[in-house]
């Protein structure tokens, strides 16, 4: 028996012996009630005898693993759920697989406003050894959470995993998880021991040693937020907008990095999968079922706190991660000039004070922002007006055919990727819009 068999050997007892079972109903992760289904296709033919069908991994026994990995979770039992996910060695990988759980438990456990659930598939054709002998593969383990009030939908980690079940009558065990997957990790619950403060439109998420920077501008926190929710569209079941607030360790680093680094806020953007289908092999978000498409976690940098500036930049996050209810490859005027144009309504001088400027200036940025343009939005900025410039075409929008229309142009960029499609529904081409702005710029 080699030491990997004797390690299938343990967790088994540990399987039989569990009660993980009687949590399979009481682990539903998210508030529609979603629950594990077991979803076998029907190919196994109508018959099936045992003896003859080998060894082969059944909805049962995902099941019951997806129950005791779930059991573990609502029970915060680090120790258990390390067991079940096979990283219970010390590998480099593994230490960050521990410490991030172990905080993340305590604080989900001390701060009731993510749950969780764990998704396993059933997958298809590699799962069986007909001679009846062990069976190994490849397949995923999804973590899918929801911050109450602040997601639509289940936010996703995905775990790539070896599983094993050695007969025809052992449990299905998870020989080893990958590392935690970049994009979804560190989340601020992963890194230290946070606090959560819930105010009328965010949830946000401190360490308790900046529990009295955050006392201080709670206050500008909600407002700020109030301002992006009164020009933006609700998502479904979104009442309020996540903020962690950063400190200069993980400042632009949390959720593996992000596309929208900006000086004193970040918008974290993950797309909305449903994780049933992600763990059968899906990865790819099901788009135009009128569902909202992704989401965004904001961090704050303290360099907001230092400035002055924490409303307006809690309000310019939250455009992005509401407007990432409509998908997320808007071109990046769009995307930076919808959310500063939200940003500069509650000043109405912010706009005219620099209005000759951003028209000296919009010739220039409409032959820089072709829809290609990405990182040069950020990098190739000479008179440092893109922002204002994106946000002119918008005000422009906004005061000869209403507010209305900032939003229809805003979310028909963001849920096309196709420019053609975007000039056939608003009946307008990007251009069409630039050479608009310009003309009234200069009028
Ligand atoms: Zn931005």
């Amino acid at each position: 028996m080699t030491d990997q068999e004797t390690v299938h050997v343990h967790r088994r007892t540990l399987l039989m012996g569990s009660a993980g079972l009687m949590f399979l109903s009481a682990c539903g992760g998210g508030s529609d009630g979603t629950k594990i289904v077991p979803t076998a296709k029907q190919d196994d033919g109508p018959v099936i005898n045992e003896q003859d069908a080998g060894n082969a991994v059944t909805p049962k026994d995902v099941a019951v693993l997806v129950a005791a990995l779930n059991a573990a979770f609502e029970g915060r039992d680090l120790d258990r759920l390390l067991e079940l996910v096979g990283a219970t060695t010390v590998t480099p990988g593994d230490k960050d697989l521990r410490e991030r759980w172990a905080y993340r438990l305590d604080n989900f456990e001390r701060n009731d406003i993510v749950s969780g659930e764990f998704f396993v598939g059933l997958p298809e054709g590699r799962a069986r050894n007909s001679s009846g002998g062990p069976l190994e593969y490849r397949s995923n383990v999804v973590f899918g959470h929801r911050i109450r009030d602040c997601d639509s939908r289940d936010v996703v980690e995905v775990f790539d995993a070896t599983f094993v079940k050695d007969s025809a009558t052992a449990p299905l065990v998870i020989d080893r998880v990958s590392e935690t997957p970049e994009g979804f990790a560190p989340a601020i619950w992963d890194v230290a021991k946070v606090d959560i403060a819930v105010t009328d439109h965010a949830v946000l998420a401190f360490r308790s040693q900046d529990r009295d920077v955050v006392r201080r501008s709670v206050t500008e926190f909600d407002a700020g937020v109030a301002r992006a929710f009164d020009l933006m569209p609700r998502p479904a079941g979104v009442e309020k907008v996540f903020i962690a607030v950063a400190w200069d360790e993980v400042r632009d680093t949390l959720w593996g990095g992000s596309n929208l680094i900006e000086a004193q806020g970040v918008a974290y953007s993950h797309l909305y999968v449903d994780p049933a289908e992600l763990a059968q092999g899906q990865t790819v978000a099901v788009v135009g079922d009128g569902q909202p498409v992704a989401t965004a976690r904001i961090a704050v940098n303290p360099s907001a706190f230092e400035s002055g500036s924490v409303g307006d930049v809690a309000c310019h996050e939250a455009v992005h991660a509401l407007a990432n209810q409509w998908g997320r490859d808007a071109p990046r005027w769009v995307v930076e000039g919808l959310a500063r144009w939200v940003e500069n309504q509650a000043d109405a001088g912010a706009f005219q004070q620099q209005r000759d400027a951003i028209a000296r200036s919009f010739p220039g940025f409409r032959r820089r922002m072709p829809r290609s343009a990405v990182e040069e939005f950020y990098t190739d900025d000479p008179d440092g007006l893109n922002y204002e410039c994106g946000a002119a075409v918008f005000e422009h929008l906004a005061r000869t055919e209403g507010r209305e229309r900032v939003i229809e142009v805003a979310s028909t960029f963001y849920g096309n990727d196709d420019a053609d499609t975007v000039a056939s529904v608003l009946g307008v081409d990007e251009d069409g819009l630039f050479a608009a702005t310009q003309k009234w710029l200069r009028a």
